[in-house]
């Protein structure tokens, strides 16, 4: 009752073309959801990204730098679709959109996830100051609705990132992961919480790029002791 009061009020906006969905009591309409580009094979096995060939196993990304993860899930290619719908999710306040998304994970990959069998799940944090700025950290949202739907944990506030950085533009590869590896701390205190020992962990975030930021994170959390890192996102750049 309470909630169709509100849908009346305030009624959902479709996470792509950002008007009231239609029918109402959806999550997005549906020809806007034919608009994006899930990812499918052939993709990198490591990554997950598209790729071109059927012959390739890995995306160049993956071929030429050494990840350390064990491996990666995405949903979407970040096309100009997505673009818009995580830069609203993101920066304007849209925090309802992650609805759609995590419905969309839990479909595609819950059985795998569950197979995969993370003790935890954890977000990959943003500097405190842009999420006061923006009231949240996105994929904090991502995290806790995914570990609510499978019963995970999710640690929030096992990763921090506090500290300022240089700026990327400046530096090499190699320059630039030490560089960002420094902007995390791994919380001791937040990984004592869990009551036993975490061997397997998957890490949430909204986008993959480059993936410098989970390969830091990732760094990080196996210098912690942590054996087995997997990542997933709602969207990820095209491989070649
Ligand atoms: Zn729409
Ligand atoms: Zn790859």
């Amino acid at each position: 009752m309470i909630k169709a009061i509100y849908d009346v009020l305030y009624p959902r906006r479709c996470p792509i073309c950002g008007e009231i969905v239609s029918p109402r009591g959806e999550l997005v309409c549906p020809p806007c959801k034919l608009k994006l580009n899930p990812v499918e094979e052939p993709r990198c096995k490591k990554c997950s990204k598209p790729i071109i060939s059927e012959e390739k196993e890995y995306c160049h990304d993956c071929e030429t730098k050494n990840h350390h993860y064990v491996k990666g899930y995405a949903l979407w290619v970040y096309d100009a679709s997505m673009k818009k719908s995580i830069s609203d999710f993101k920066y304007h306040g849209r925090r309802e959109y992650s609805d759609f998304y995590i419905d969309e994970i839990i479909k595609r990959y819950g059985k795998e996830i569950e197979s995969i069998a993370p003790d935890v799940l954890i977000p990959i944090p943003v500097h405190k100051s842009k999420q006061i700025m923006r009231g949240y950290n996105q994929a904090d949202i991502l995290a806790r609705g995914i570990g609510s739907k499978l019963n995970i944990t999710v640690l929030s506030h096992l990763l921090q990132r506090d500290k300022k950085t240089l700026p990327q533009k400046l530096l090499n590869d190699k320059e630039r992961l030490k560089n960002l590896e420094k902007a995390f701390t791994y919380s001791e205190k937040e990984g004592d919480l869990f009551a036993v020992p975490i061997h397997k962990v998957m890490l949430i975030d909204d986008i993959y790029t480059t993936g410098s930021t989970i390969e830091a994170c990732t760094n990080i959390l196996t210098k912690n002791g942590i054996d087995e890192v997997y990542f997933l996102s709602v969207c990820i750049g095209k491989g070649f």
